[in-house]
């Protein structure tokens, strides 16, 4: 059986990891609705606006299907506005609800405005084969984590990337380059 990969489209770069996910052979699914969840194995959720997306999440009741399926071990991927979504709070916006399914603390726009958007070439434990490039655009960064939270790449020694069992996160975008490798290893985890 051929696995189906979902990827949550409500708002952000959505068509990248389709694209990303297609490169590779995979089938990938546009979710839009708690229903559509059934269909796929695992889910990615894109970077853009963690605010807004929370928001969709919420009208769709998408928050609260996707964190039962999440605490039954359903895979996840989340990139920048989508780490921020499965975080289990956010420094700067206290307020700003997420779905807490992995133990990070995160700040978003951590970088500042003066470098909204930079680049990167970054050692991710699993990735094999030299660095990997890293796009962050208004990226957020990972500023505490439990005991249980893997920390699979620093940039200047803050943490970008982490695992918690079935649940991958990273500040970058890895489906804005051309490199499969960050999606491969979300693969192996399905
Ligand atoms: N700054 C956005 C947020 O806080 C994230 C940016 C992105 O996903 N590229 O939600």
């Amino acid at each position: 059986m051929s696995i189906k990969v979902g990827v949550l489209g409500l708002q952000g770069d959505i068509r990248e990891h389709v694209e990303i996910l297609k490169k590779l052979g995979i089938e990938a699914v546009v979710v839009k609705l708690p229903e559509h969840l059934e269909k796929v194995d695992a889910l990615i959720i894109p970077g853009g606006e963690s605010t807004t997306i929370w928001k969709l999440m919420k009208i769709t009741r998408m928050n609260e299907a996707l964190k039962e399926k999440i605490e039954k071990g359903f895979p996840v991927y989340g990139t920048c506005a989508g780490m921020i979504v499965l975080s289990s709070g956010v420094e700067n916006y206290p307020e700003q609800e997420t779905l807490k399914v992995i133990d990070i603390k995160v700040r978003r726009n951590a970088f500042g405005r003066q470098v909204e958007s930079f680049e990167a070439d970054l050692n991710i434990k699993g990735v094999s084969d030299g660095l990997f490039r890293g796009i962050f655009i208004r990226a957020p960064l990972i500023v505490d984590y439990g005991e249980n939270v893997e920390i699979l790449c620093e940039y200047e020694e803050n943490p970008v990337m982490a695992r918690q069992g079935n649940v991958l996160v990273s500040s970058f975008h890895p489906e804005l380059t051309e490199d499969t490798r960050v999606h491969e290893l979300f693969l192996k985890m399905i």
